[in-house]
């Protein structure tokens, strides 16, 4: 046996409705509560369409974790932009220098060697 957490009658512990309030015990069981807690938002930042799809769900029902979830997509998005902006300076810099023959790169690595042949023979 168990007690309805609405009423507080006792109603049977597989009972999907309380017999005495009507409301459902089931579904208030199963249910997710609205914590905001933090590991929604690490769902919404390792799996950003997860995320951005329960704060859509949530938005009117669990506010908190809607915003966490919502939260963790969003600096999820902001971390794959930033890296897609950083690898594309990455190519363009490593194009750059390699079309041209005296590369940024290439320079500074050749210059080095010789150098030091240079205080070797002085
Ligand atoms: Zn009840």
């Amino acid at each position: 046996m168990m007690y309805c957490k609405y009423c507080g009658k006792e109603v049977e512990s597989d009972a999907m409705v309380c017999v005495h309030c009507g409301r459902s015990l089931k579904e208030c069981e199963d249910s997710i509560e609205d914590s905001g807690h933090f590991g929604w938002g690490v769902l919404g930042f390792f799996v950003p369409l997860a995320g951005l799809i329960l704060y859509i769900l949530w938005r009117t029902e669990k506010p908190k974790n809607s915003t966490a979830a919502g939260r963790g997509a969003l600096i999820s998005a902001c971390f794959i932009v930033g890296l897609f902006i950083l690898s594309i300076l990455v190519v363009v810099i490593i194009f750059a220098s390699a079309a041209t023959s005296q590369g940024v790169f290439s320079k500074l690595i050749y210059s080095l060697p010789s150098n030091f042949g240079h205080l070797k023979l002085a």
